[in-house]
């Protein structure tokens, strides 16, 4: 990450507001925007935590620690500087200029047919789903325009990888789901290459806050799969975007003992199943109860659903899920 995209994203996380998140309250307010409290980072009973809000730094005076909002979400979460960014860019949610296409996006999905017949043919038909996943539409040809009329320079375009480095919109004909830092865009034409996510990582698990207390989770590997589940009324259902998981989304899936039913592809060369053994072995040995669930040969979540419109058949498929 560059030096430039750090310093925004120092400027762009006020470290009070993330404080006061983690429900850290001043006791006492001094002049200049400097606040006292008790330290968060290690128990006292008398405020030695001293913020600067419009500085946006922090130091304690008990503890001799101090520093801008990365170092505190590391020394917070007793995590390493890379997984103290990530915690905090999921905290901040999409940055101002991905939320820009995201909406932008959204906004096309229903102006165009095609796009909504894709979603119906994949099963994905409730409106609740489209507006709980936030998905939209990438024409093709626009996003461009309406960006710098909003004000991004073309220059920030392209380094998001939105915008092509001859200056074309990059996803064409692509439905899009918003992650937590990136943009994941499904072509519908066969001929462009499937999966694609813009510049940047894949992120942690696909809305992992709202299914982290279940003490049951469903993990996939497609959004599509995520959306016919979470229709079908599975709200424990979480996605690793592709069946290789990331080092923080495996963090993720043991933060705590938790049965996790892995219900990849069943893909006819064995891929996705291939992947799951492996994923269950690692699960296991930190203590996590895995259960892997069979689909049908050729199937994923989404194709299984489509064809088996019921909910009661996929529980089926929990329930026969061997440990
Ligand atoms: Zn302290």
């Amino acid at each position: 990450m560059s030096r430039q995209v750090l310093d925004e994203l120092k400027q762009q996380i006020s470290l009070l507001d993330y404080l006061q998140a983690q429900d850290w309250r001043p006791a006492r307010r001094l002049s200049r925007g400097r606040l006292m409290g008790l330290c968060p980072l290690h128990a006292e009973h008398q405020p030695s935590f001293l913020v600067d809000s419009t500085k946006n730094l922090f130091y304690c005076y008990g503890c001799g620690r101090g520093g801008d909002v990365i170092r505190f979400a590391e020394l917070y979460h007793q995590v390493r500087f890379p997984q103290a960014l990530a915690l905090l860019q999921q905290w901040r949610g999409l940055p101002p200029l991905l939320r820009a296409a995201a909406d932008f996006y959204r906004m096309q999905l229903h102006r165009h047919s095609e796009a909504v017949a894709y979603l119906s043919q994949r099963g994905v038909r409730s409106p609740e789903v489209v507006e709980h996943m936030g998905i939209g539409y990438a024409p093709g040809g626009c996003l461009r325009g309406w960006l710098t009329q909003l004000g991004f320079p073309l220059e920030t375009l392209r380094e998001a990888g939105l915008v092509t480095g001859a200056g074309y919109d990059a996803y064409i004909h692509r439905i899009v789901f918003p992650l937590e830092a990136n943009l994941y865009g499904r072509s519908l034409s066969a001929a462009a290459p499937a999966h694609r996510f813009l510049t940047g990582t894949k992120g942690g698990l696909y809305a992992w806050e709202q299914v982290r207390h279940y003490p049951e989770v469903i993990l996939v590997e497609g959004l599509f799969d995520y959306a016919a589940l979470w229709q079908a009324g599975f709200h424990n259902v979480t996605c690793s975007m592709g069946n290789h998981l990331n080092g923080r989304q495996y963090r993720q899936l043991c933060d705590r003992p938790r049965t996790v039913y892995l219900a990849f592809d069943a893909d006819t060369n064995g891929s996705g199943q291939q992947a799951a053994q492996s994923l269950a072995c690692r699960l296991r040995e930190q203590g996590i109860n895995v259960r892997s669930v069979s689909l049908p040969d050729g199937h994923d979540p989404n194709s299984f659903l489509v064809e088996n419109d019921d909910a009661r058949h996929f529980r089926l498929l929990l329930e026969a899920a061997l440990p």
